[in-house]
């Protein structure tokens, strides 16, 4: 018995549960030059809500009745590859599916004695990469500076902060429940957090946690709470945009104060980027985070939820902010 997950239909909107359709597959046979892979681990991730839609983006749409790809940590459990053993765990993009062979093109091993395994989906994986190129190629950090990052309590938000932190800024954070305020304050190091969901005035609010003004504005979510710290932007203000998933799910185009004029009157600079653009320096970044992680100046959390049937929901529960931290399904 293996099972995999496909798109059923494109989501208009929040994806539902709809969406997506369990499919009951043979299980693979492994031919010379193949292992057999076992998923453990499922990183589920805002942005594949992007490619359930049938547009361009940096990476191709997914296609109907095919399976959901994404980052996954899995046991190599037959091989009839050299270089792969059984019992060893590989990280790639794989389909959401309980057993599937691979060529080895892309499996990347992981050494789990560094972290447990989950932690390279987070922390040590592509979101804690985000954060540091993100913040260090384009926000540029100086000590003292003030840094805000909004999305600051899931899996990209927490490494900024702390990043920002070893690298001498103040921090500020945005999350949208009060557990999430305390725990950026008193787990993360964040010197300061606003809950936006129940802040009346969040360029007040942003203004009154940055006497100093904001230096550099890590942004995870777009709309309406970027509008807010746009506001209070200092000279040279440095914007990377990671993410907008305040606008993933939006049916309409969105319109907003123009930022034009804040860039100009601030000579900012605001910066999309993927993190793929980095790839070349990804082992660069492993590097140091583990090194930071070593000693203790970088925590994590997770928010693991379990077993194959949830994998969807824990996808859709990413935009109600269900998680603290990396979202990951165990199998
Ligand atoms: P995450 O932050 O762990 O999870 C998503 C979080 O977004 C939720 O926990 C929720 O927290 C918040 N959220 C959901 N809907 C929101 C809304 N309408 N307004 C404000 N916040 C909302 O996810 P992640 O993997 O770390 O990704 C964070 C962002 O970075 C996403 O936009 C993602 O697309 C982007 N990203 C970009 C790259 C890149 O290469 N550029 C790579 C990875 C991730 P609250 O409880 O605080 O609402």
């Amino acid at each position: 018995m293996n099972q995999r997950i496909v798109l059923n239909s494109r989501p208009l909107g929040l994806p539902v549960a709809e969406n997506f359709r369990f499919e009951a597959i043979e299980i693979p046979t492994v031919k010379e030059g193949e292992v057999l892979l076992k998923t453990v681990y499922v990183s589920v991730d805002p942005y594949l809500r992007g490619r359930m839609n049938d547009s361009k983006s940096y990476v191709p749409p997914f296609q109907l009745d095919q399976p959901i790809v994404s980052g996954v940590i899995a046991e190599v459990v037959k091989s009839r590859h050299p270089n792969f053993k059984v019992g060893e765990h590989v990280l790639a993009a794989l389909a959401w599916q309980e057993l599937q062979t691979s060529t080895g093109d892309g499996l990347n091993r992981v050494d789990d004695s560094m972290a447990p395994l989950s932690v390279f989906l987070g922390a040590l994986g592509m979101t804690g990469m985000t954060a540091y190129f993100g913040l260090t190629t384009i926000g540029v950090p100086k000590p003292g500076e003030t840094l805000v990052v909004s999305g600051a309590a899931g899996a990209v938000g927490t490494m900024v902060g702390q990043i920002g932190k070893i690298l001498g800024c103040r921090v500020v954070g945005i999350a949208g429940t009060d557990q999430k305020v305390a725990m950026l304050k008193s787990k993360f190091g964040y010197d300061e957090a606003v809950n936006y969901k129940t802040t009346l005035d969040m360029k007040a609010a942003i203004a009154k946690a940055c006497p100093n003004g904001v230096d550099i504005y890590f942004d995870n979510v777009g709309g309406g709470i970027s509008d807010a710290v746009l506001a209070n932007i200092n000279k040279y203000a440095r914007i990377p945009v990671c993410g907008a998933i305040s606008l993933y799910n939006a049916t309409e185009t969105q319109i907003g104060p123009r930022v034009e004029p804040v860039l100009v009157k601030n000579s900012a600079l605001i910066q999309g980027f993927i993190v793929t653009n980095y790839a070349a320096k990804f082992p660069e970044a492993l590097s140091q985070l583990g090194k930071w992680f070593k000693e203790g100046k970088i925590h994590y959390t997770e928010t693991i939820v379990e077993g194959f049937a949830t994998i969807p929901q824990a996808f859709i529960d990413l935009f109600s902010g269900k998680n603290e931290g990396k979202m990951i399904v165990k199998i």
